[in-house]
């Protein structure tokens, strides 16, 4: 009985450090705390697991604590631009073993499973066989093992609606007959391939989106799993992954101006006919880390817009160094972050955090575009799509409607990258072709080290 409360308890405690967890991630400032309070949360939940009376043995689960303490070490080690699909793997794996134990589940209780348990138990497996697919898909196109195109087909929608529609038919009978038991294999089958035909028409660039719905598919199928285990715990950890994916999943696509049965049903991502070498491009003004040092230790305000090419680079730490000797000098430094510059939500936040660039200093797109019109300099560091004015302004383009960080607005736009390369939604961006934008063409983390190092040196 004793035991009985004290799993109780442990489980009350992590429920409530999960609700604080996503409440604490919200923001930069209480991030870390966020994540710390979801790890004590979820020792907690494995912890007053394992005190259940009705373990028989701990063999297997020892081995299994062993197994995924090694697969989940190094996958926990990798780059920051890997997090999607590396995350898209961790799903993979929740949903998996929700299946399986959906499957133990069954055929423990069948032929006699009450008809509220095989509904749920039907959602469980169903969910969590198309996640599991469906995740492992969305690795494989993150990741550029699998083409990133969608592949379409005439037909397509209704062929993966119909395939849902006969898994719900099959799940339906074993709720009214559950001792139909050779019917469950199909009630996988299905959904395992309904998973990776949803995945296929979906091009890369959605695929974050997509990921994010996983997610919340993932939540729900665990707290499916909770009512038929009795567990609280799983129906609300579960309850709350699968509101917060999906609430994730609606802010990106309206970051991204696209509705979501658009992402869902739209093939978008397809290979753009990149217009690059064949269109004779127009002229760009371009400057040395010695000319940009001189602008910018002139100017009394500039907006430093962080991209995916910081990332990449791994130029935060040059960029505060730059922050520093502006702000030296008296120069108004403030950063605009759109919510979704990089490849995932939270991406410049997370960098620029870990640099240690006051998070005062970090100001949402909606906040920060009323400043463009007073600012100096807009310096883009590694950034694109997220500034292109063709969002604004041409209605053919394929980003138009997306809202985007005003740069063209500033007095004067320098812009670092490599070269002229587009970015993830591969179009051209007519910022580059302005009269006053200066291209600083480098890699980022190198070209800000030069900038800094002129300003340091005494010069502009
Ligand atoms: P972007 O449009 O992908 O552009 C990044 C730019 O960085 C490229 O044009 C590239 O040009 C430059 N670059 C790459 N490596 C560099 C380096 N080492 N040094 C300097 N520059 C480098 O990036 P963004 O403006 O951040 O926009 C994000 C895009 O990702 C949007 O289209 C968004 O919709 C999409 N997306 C974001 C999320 C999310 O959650 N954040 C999710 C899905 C999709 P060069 O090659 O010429 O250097």
């Amino acid at each position: 009985m004793a035991t009985e409360h004290i799993i109780e308890v442990t489980y009350l405690v992590a429920t409530a450090l999960f609700i604080l967890s996503l409440k604490w991630l919200s923001s930069p400032a209480t991030a870390r705390r966020g994540v710390l309070a979801g790890e004590v949360g979820m020792f907690l939940a494995v912890a007053g697991t394992l005190l259940h009376n009705e373990i028989v043995s701990y063999k297997w689960i020892a081995i299994a604590l062993v197994l995924g303490t090694i697969i989940g070490v190094p996958l926990g080690r990798v780059a920051m631009t890997a997090v999607p699909q590396r995350t898209a793997l961790s799903h993979a794996f929740g949903a998996l073993c929700v299946t399986l134990v959906g499957t133990a589940e069954f055929y423990i209780q069948a032929p006699n499973v009450p008809a509220f348990t095989m509904g749920v138990l039907s959602l469980e497996v169903i969910l969590g066989a198309l996640t599991f697919t469906g995740s492992l898909m969305a690795a494989g196109k993150l990741q550029e093992v699998l083409p990133q195109r969608p592949i379409t087909y005439k037909g397509q929608n209704f062929v993966n609606l119909g395939l849902l529609a006969v898994a719900v038919g099959i799940a339906a009978t074993l709720v009214m007959h559950p001792e139909k038991t050779m019917l469950f294999p199909a009630m996988i089958v299905i959904p395992l391939l309904f998973g990776v035909m949803m995945i296929i028409p979906i091009g890369g660039a959605d695929m974050p989106t997509v990921m994010s719905l996983l997610n919340s598919y993932a939540g729900l199928s665990a707290a499916a799993m909770g009512f038929v285990l009795g567990s609280k715990l799983l129906i609300i950890a579960g309850a709350l992954d699968g509101a917060s994916g999906l609430i994730l999943s609606i802010n990106m696509s309206k970051a991204m101006n696209r509705s979501f049965t658009n992402v869902l049903f739209g093939a978008f991502g397809q290979e753009e006919t990149k217009a690059g070498g064949a269109k004779e491009a127009p002229p760009v003004r371009n400057a040395t880390p010695e000319e940009a040092a001189g602008i910018l230790a002139a100017a009394s305000k500039v907006v430093i817009v962080p991209g995916y090419g910081m990332a990449v680079a791994q130029a935060q730490h040059k960029v505060r160094e730059l922050y520093d000797v502006l702000t030296k000098r008296g120069v108004d430094v403030k950063f605009g972050i759109h919510p979704v510059a990089g490849r995932m939500p939270g991406h410049m936040n997370v960098l620029l955090a870990e640099a240690d660039i006051p998070y005062d200093k970090l100001l949402e797109m909606d906040d920060i575009n009323g400043d463009f019109l007073e600012t100096d300099v807009a310096l883009i560091i590694g950034a694109n799509d997220v500034t292109n004015p063709a969002a604004r302004e041409d209605k053919s383009s394929p980003i138009y409607g997306m809202p985007i960080l005003d740069v063209d607005k500033a007095r004067t736009v320098m812009v670092i990258k490599r070269g002229m390369a587009a970015g993830f939604a591969g179009i051209e961006n007519p910022l580059y072709y302005m009269d006053k934008t200066l291209m600083l063409f480098g890699d980022a983390k190198n070209f800000v080290g030069s900038i800094v190092r002129e300003i340091a040196g005494g010069h502009g």
